[in-house]
């Protein structure tokens, strides 16, 4: 689950990290009155979007005056980022900048472990950093059991800074960092840029944190955080049907029990030259509804030229997915052609009742994918 910046900044601030107030607000109006109630001149404007590169897109402006704030919220407020409504912004003071720096946290698969990373080169591409400069990016992993000691938060700092006073005020912040990263069941925290203002202090202006989805049940007071609005329609409702959905770039839509299988089958649509759409998981129980769900999750996505499903049955019964899908077809029409490919348990039935309403099925689950692949290639004008 993605937070906004502004609640980011909350989580930091309470973890003791300088942050700059602000305020949300949903209208020019509102970020006039936020900008009056701020008083100290110059505010800067941020849209408030789980995307990043919003400097870039238009999306960070600074506003001398109340009236200008206004002006540059409305502005704002139009814009789409990264294909996200831009439908809040923060309204902050704006910072003086001597320097920017990049710091972070993830969960490392490789390591299985906390890595902090930090970087001089921070602002507004530190993606290009990492791809460019690695030698920028200094990492370290942090033992879980002990957390982000001082003498390696000081290591840390020393990477991004010379001046002692410096070096002390940002060792501080990687520790509580990391503390608030550990506090929000987060997969990854990070502020970029942590910047240096003209009286030598060291402030976070941007945060983002990632919470891991599985942290969320014992996170309640995270979990309220979730802004379901600005969250993708198809995610959602593909939580809220308890599948286990992520939209992909590709045109092949899958649906597939079980997510190894999920993974195995968008291999292979990439082996046969296709690209997946999605991956989707209808997981091990067998029920027709979700088979209806996640029809309509997959075919509400434009870029979808053909649905394959690839269904291994076991505990998944393979006449309960045909059923969900002969429901669906009869709940609403499914403009691209399907490729289903179903063995194992009750099988056979699955046949009789695909049959009855006139579609196929397959065994096999390369030919399968190859016919999928293909048909959508054809842009799904034919099944
Ligand atoms: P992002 O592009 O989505 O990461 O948005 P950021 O919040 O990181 O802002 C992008 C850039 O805008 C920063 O790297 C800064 O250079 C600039 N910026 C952000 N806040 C301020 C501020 O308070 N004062 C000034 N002068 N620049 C800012
Ligand atoms: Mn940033």
């Amino acid at each position: 689950m993605n937070l906004h910046e502004y609640q980011a900044r909350e989580l930091l601030r309470r973890a003791g990290i300088p942050v700059p107030p602000g305020e949300v607000a949903t209208t020019p109006a509102e970020a006039k009155a936020a900008a009056e109630r701020i008083g100290t001149g110059k505010v800067v404007v941020k849209a408030q979007v789980h995307a990043g590169g919003r400097g870039k897109a238009g999306g960070v402006k600074l506003a001398d005056t109340p009236e200008q704030a206004a002006d540059v919220a409305s502005k704002i407020l139009a814009l789409t980022i990264k294909g996200l409504r831009v439908e809040k912004v923060l309204i902050a003071p704006a910072a003086q900048i001597v320097s920017e720096a990049y710091i972070g946290v993830i969960v490392d698969r490789a390591s299985q472990s906390p890595v902090m990373m930090v970087s001089p080169a921070g602002g507004i591409d530190i993606e290009e950093v990492a791809a460019k400069t690695p030698e920028k990016i200094f990492r370290m992993r942090v033992d879980a059991r002990y957390g982000l000691l001082s003498h390696q938060a000081m290591e840390l700092a020393f990477h991004l800074y010379t001046d002692v006073a410096l070096v002390r005020q940002a060792a501080d912040i990687l520790q509580k960092l990391y503390r608030a990263f550990v506090d929000a069941g987060a997969s990854l925290a990070e502020i970029n840029p942590l910047v240096v203002t003209p009286k030598n202090e060291v402030v976070a202006l941007d945060a983002k944190i990632v919470v891991d989805d599985n942290e969320l049940e014992r996170k309640p007071a995270i979990e309220a955080l979730r802004d379901v609005s600005s969250e993708n329609p198809s995610e959602v409702k593909a939580r809220d049907a308890n599948l286990t959905y992520i939209k992909l770039d590709g045109n092949v839509g899958c649906i597939v029990n079980g997510a190894g299988l999920a993974m195995a089958t968008m291999d292979l649509v990439k082996y046969y030259g296709g690209e997946p759409a999605n991956f989707l998981d209808i997981g091990g129980s067998s029920n027709p509804d979700k088979v209806v769900a996640a029809l309509q999750i997959v075919t509400a996505d434009p870029n979808v030229k053909a649905i394959l499903f690839n269904i291994f049955g076991g505990i998944t019964r393979c006449d309960d997915v045909a059923n969900g899908i002969v429901a669906a077809t009869k709940q609403f029409t499914v403009k691209v052609p399907i490729v289903i490919r179903l063995t194992g348990t009750n099988e056979q039935e699955a046949v009789r009742i695909l049959e009855g309403v006139g579609m196929k099925a397959m065994t096999d689950m390369d030919l399968a994918v190859q016919k999928a692949v293909e048909v959508a290639k054809k842009g799904g004008a034919a099944a």
